[in-house]
């Protein structure tokens, strides 16, 4: 039996975790805080994730919360239109779109999942070692074990993986980010039966991003800023108290998104956890790190590739990663799984995580003209705002037709001609 170690009990650990113990793996998991910690503990990312990710889930059976989580049909887009502002709190929108989504997407906070996985986990004979790991840790496990997979996300142990410079073209955080959880939105007036993503683009500004998820007192909405640094909306740094956070949240929508304020006057959180700002340097560094003692780990999804979570893409990755980390090892059946072989792994899930990463990059920057044209044109083509809003369960496909003007071009000039 090949004995696997996992540090870190996110998306990407415990789905490769449950994975490998349900393919007979003799697995441990090492998560520096316990499933109640996690339940009890704050918010960690707004998780939406899409078809293909959650078809993943499905796949491993890990689906426990299908029924109960808002089924999201449709993805929004709307940009504020700053020279239109009439008065105090009247910005009005230049563009408002709807697509809709081929297969649905689903939201399910990581307090309810990480901690429900745990368990499981461990109920199904698991080995659950509750330690934050240090490297020191590692050096001493990777020779018990016949491969040590590193998914403990952004923390300090991706000081063990050289940052890939030619694939990581911030230094620097491009985003300040400010969640909060929260019951007693309205429905959007426009589709009060649709329940979807809204990404409020201010130009110059920033990005609002509103989601339905499944929170540990049920049904909630997510309302999530995304600042440039240094902007109006980089204003949480430093603020502690839950309902502050959410008051300063309340006051830049009516400032900047007033269509989105209007429905969320009878807002309150719903719990103390449920706030997080923050902010991170998008960063891809190499798949292998090597220990003191001259043995390898393994990095998976976040600790190797970071992206800003302005197109909500990392529980995705993270997925993607997973499933994608499970074939290679259940490929190599006893073979060992040496630094070649680490890498070969890496790259496979990198033929999917590069299509990300691009796009992710892009979306950070001001939007070039063609880009600002599609986004328009969306208003007009339902097409066009069904395939962008697509394009967030597989960014593979904005290569066709997304970066380059001639491409777009074409794209759209095939509504025209038709
Ligand atoms: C504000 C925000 C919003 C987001 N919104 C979305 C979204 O809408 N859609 C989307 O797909 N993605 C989103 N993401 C990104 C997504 O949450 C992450 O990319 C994803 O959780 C990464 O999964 P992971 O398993 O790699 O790491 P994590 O989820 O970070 O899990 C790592 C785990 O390892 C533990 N750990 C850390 N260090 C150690 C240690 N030394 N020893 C033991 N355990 C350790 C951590 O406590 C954690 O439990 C968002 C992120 C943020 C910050």
């Amino acid at each position: 039996m090949r004995k696997i170690l996992i540090v870190g009990a996110g998306q990407a650990g415990l789905q490769l975790a449950l994975g490998l113990q349900s393919h007979g793996y003799e697995v441990t998991v090492m998560s520096n805080r316990t499933a109640d910690e996690i339940r009890g503990g704050r918010v960690m990312s707004t998780q939406c994730m899409f078809h293909q990710a959650l078809q993943h889930e499905r796949d491993g059976q890990l689906n426990f919360w299908e029924s109960q989580a808002p089924k999201i049909e449709g993805l929004g887009v709307s940009v504020a239109a700053p020279d239109t502002i009439e008065g105090p709190g009247e910005t009005q929108r230049a563009i408002n779109w709807l697509g809709k989504l081929d297969g649905y997407a689903q939201s399910v906070d990581q307090r309810v999942k990480m901690a429900g996985w745990m368990e499981t986990f461990a109920q199904r004979g698991g080995q659950l070692v509750i330690h934050g790991a240090a490297v020191s840790d590692l050096d001493f496990f990777a020779r018990k074990y016949d491969l040590v997979l590193v998914a403990a996300g952004k923390g300090e142990l991706v000081s063990m993986f050289e940052r890939d410079a030619a694939r990581s073209p911030y230094d620097a955080p491009q985003r300040a980010l400010a969640v909060s959880y929260v019951h007693g939105l309205d429905p959007r007036p426009e589709h009060p039966g649709t329940e979807a993503v809204r990404c409020n683009l201010v130009p110059g500004v920033g990005e609002l991003f509103v989601m339905p998820s499944l929170t540990t007192s049920g049904r909630c909405d997510i309302l999530f800023w995304e600042g440039i640094p240094g902007g109006p909306l980089d204003a949480f740094q430093g603020i502690k108290d839950p309902d502050e956070h959410l008051a300063t949240t309340l006051e830049l929508m009516e400032r900047f998104t007033p269509w989105e304020y209007a429905r969320a006057t009878n807002v309150e959180l719903t719990d103390a956890g449920g706030t997080l700002a923050g902010r991170y340097a998008p960063t891809v560094r190499k798949p292998v790190g090597r220990l003191p003692s001259g043995g390898t780990v393994l990095g998976v999804a976040d600790v190797v590739v970071a992206n800003d979570p302005i197109t909500g893409q990392g529980s995705n990755s993270a997925s993607k990663c997973a499933a994608s980390y499970l074939a290679s090892i259940l490929e190599r059946g006893d073979e060992p799984f040496d630094e070649e072989w680490m890498r070969a792994a890496f790259d496979r899930y990198w033929a999917t995580a590069q299509h990300v990463t691009k796009w992710t990059n892009a979306m950070l920057a001001p939007p070039p003209e063609h880009v600002l044209n599609l986004i328009g044109a969306a208003g007009q083509l339902q097409p066009v705002a069904d395939r962008f809003a697509n394009g967030f369960n597989d960014p593979s496909d904005f290569e066709e037709w997304f970066y380059e003007p001639d491409k777009a071009d074409a794209y759209l000039g095939r509504f025209t001609a038709s």
